[in-house]
């Protein structure tokens, strides 16, 4: 082959590489969950680990008001880990329907027995949200009891993440985004854009911390509350099209410079009456649930002194924990579309 060929082969599939790659870069900013499951917004998760650490006990308080920062900037660590790490991404959610409607009374409460009866792969397709709560509050147990700083707050951020996601109705269903009753975009509108327009005026706060005595018990209680909430969702954002001028249905928002269709505001409002509070009761029992299971776990552990390592936290390793973590996510990221690209 002539050189001049190669050379225009080379810099064509490098000029096609890097488009493509623009073109991705491009996508996760217009959409960054467009290829998933979406998610609470980030700011509800992150609202609601910033909100239980205020229900904390004393003996509680230093160490997680010291590093409340952390706790909220890293409730949407799992979120961002979805990409990167293999087995992430079925933590946040179970297609309950997927088992028929007993699906509550057929699926076994725990992990092992879950596993026989149904197989992992199965098990993880589908979601493991119920079981994976389980194992978060028993690592976050182990981590007060070896009073391990960094483990502790990163735990805690974590289970806070899926405490709440385990609040979401539409975690609970294959339906997730309405795309099965041509109703998509039906997640995002209610865990992300209806907190935005009115979670301001929400009542999230709950006293004191209970604690929980079956921790198994309460995280499918909260599943199954989830999945009864799923329904009427559904049905009042159908009910609501059927009789709203479809010219009015969505608006277009400016939204870190890009022009983006959204549900309007009237529509939104309209949704948000239907469903007569039942964001802002998610929303509240989320930081209930995430306050009682940090004090259970804590209870649990022998309640360890924590005051002593409450400046401990974020060590160096922790950060270069995190940075080798956005590394891979990258590599993974720049490898996965060269190799499509070939
Ligand atoms: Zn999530």
């Amino acid at each position: 082959m002539p050189v001049t060929n190669v050379l225009k082969n080379k810099s064509g599939k490098i000029i096609f590489f890097l488009k493509s790659l623009c073109f991705f870069l491009l996508l996760s900013i217009i959409s960054p969950v467009s290829a998933m499951k979406p998610e609470w917004g980030f700011w509800a998760h992150r609202r609601i680990n910033r909100l239980a650490v205020f229900r904390l006990p004393a003996e509680m308080q230093v160490f997680f008001k010291t590093n409340i920062d952390f706790l909220t900037e890293n409730a949407v660590n799992p979120d961002r880990r979805r990409y990167a790490v293999v087995g992430e991404a079925e933590r946040h959610f179970i297609d309950l329907d997927v088992y028929g409607d007993s699906a509550l009374h057929i699926l076994p409460r725990y992990w092992k027995d879950a596993v026989a009866k149904i197989g992992e792969d199965s098990l993880r397709k589908h979601g493991i949200v119920p079981w994976h709560l389980q194992t978060a509050a028993f690592q976050l147990t182990e981590a007060f009891r070896t009073k391990d700083a960094s483990k502790i707050l990163r735990l805690s951020a974590d289970l806070g993440h899926y405490v709440a996601d385990a609040h979401v109705p539409l975690h609970t269903t294959r339906n997730y985004n309405g795309q099965l009753t041509k109703q998509e975009g039906i997640h995002a509108f209610w865990e992300s854009r209806l907190p935005e327009l009115f979670a301001d005026d929400y009542n999230l706060w709950i006293g004191e911390p209970h604690y929980i005595e079956d921790v198994s018990k309460e995280v499918w209680r909260i599943v199954a509350e989830s999945h009864a909430a799923s329904d009427s969702v559904f049905l009042f954002e159908k009910q609501l099209t059927e009789s709203f001028d479809p010219d009015k249905k969505y608006s277009y928002e400016l939204r870190n410079n890009v022009l983006t269709r959204t549900y309007s505001r009237e529509f939104s409002e309209r949704f948000h009456d239907m469903l007569k509070g039942q964001v802002e009761r998610r929303m509240k029992a989320s930081v209930a649930i995430v306050g009682d299971l940090w004090y259970t776990c804590w209870i649990n552990a022998g309640q360890p002194n924590l005051d002593e390592i409450a400046g401990l936290a974020t060590t160096i390793a922790d950060k270069k924990e995190e940075a080798a973590e956005q590394q891979s996510w990258l590599q993974r990221l720049l490898k996965v579309r060269s190799e499509s690209d070939n």
